[in-house]
């Protein structure tokens, strides 16, 4: 969705951040080992919000939420804000929001536009030490599943955006909503996928290009 956007993946072919492994600065053991690194690399990454806008795509879903006739759920796995900016309202990031943070010792989620440190103090709590970014790291359990497990199983309409179906569980929701006899899985890509055989419907193209067409197609259905 986002990358037609502009939105930096920070992810070098190679796996590597200024030669750190991804897995240093997304994980809570590299975070213990080098918070000030990993609070960096989402400052980074926060900060580079201000620099993109959601492109046609974004606004395409959020006009399919505000004209569909019936119940609607957006799950993404991105963290930035931009579904937001478009105008969507029903959505779940499962894998956090980089523009919100947390802090481990009392809990409380915060929205955050400024930079992160190891000396921010939690506004809730006073600890110092604690904040963090609202962020799902590797080896960390995705947010609002039993939500999103919930709409997959009343779904008549499952729409699967741009994801490569290798990461899971997001990878299972089209197995889990194919399981529904009546639900119609249409999935949009820049190519076939390892999910493509559960779907009855491929679009391959920009979301820039193909969402609203698509959405167009749906609300005039
Ligand atoms: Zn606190």
């Amino acid at each position: 969705m986002s990358a037609e956007s502009g939105v930096p993946t920070f992810r070098g072919e190679d796996g590597l951040w200024e030669g750190h492994h991804i897995e240093m600065v997304a994980s809570p053991e590299g975070f213990a080992r080098d918070p000030e690194l990993v609070h960096r690399f989402y400052n980074l990454r926060r900060a580079a919000l201000n620099t993109v806008e959601p492109n046609a795509g974004h606004l395409a879903l959020a006009q399919l939420e505000r004209e569909w006739h019936g119940r609607f759920l957006l799950v993404t796995q991105n963290v930035d804000d931009l579904h937001e900016r478009a105008g969507s309202e029903k959505l779940i990031h499962m894998h956090g929001e980089l523009r919100k943070a947390r802090c481990e010792c009392c809990g409380a989620v915060f929205s955050w536009s400024k930079d992160l440190a190891s000396g921010t103090r939690c506004r809730a709590c006073g600890e110092v030490g604690g904040m963090r970014p609202h962020i799902v790291w590797f080896g960390e359990f995705p947010f609002e599943l039993e939500a999103i497990m919930n709409a997959l199983k009343s779904a008549d309409i499952f729409l699967c955006i741009g994801t490569s179906g290798v990461v899971y569980p997001a990878a299972g929701f089209a197995r889990q909503a194919a399981e529904r006899a009546s639900c119609h899985l249409i999935e949009m890509n820049i190519e076939r996928t390892e999910i493509s055989r559960h779907f009855h419907e491929h679009i391959v193209g920009p979301v820039s290009v193909e969402l609203p067409k698509l959405v167009q197609r749906l609300l005039s259905a």
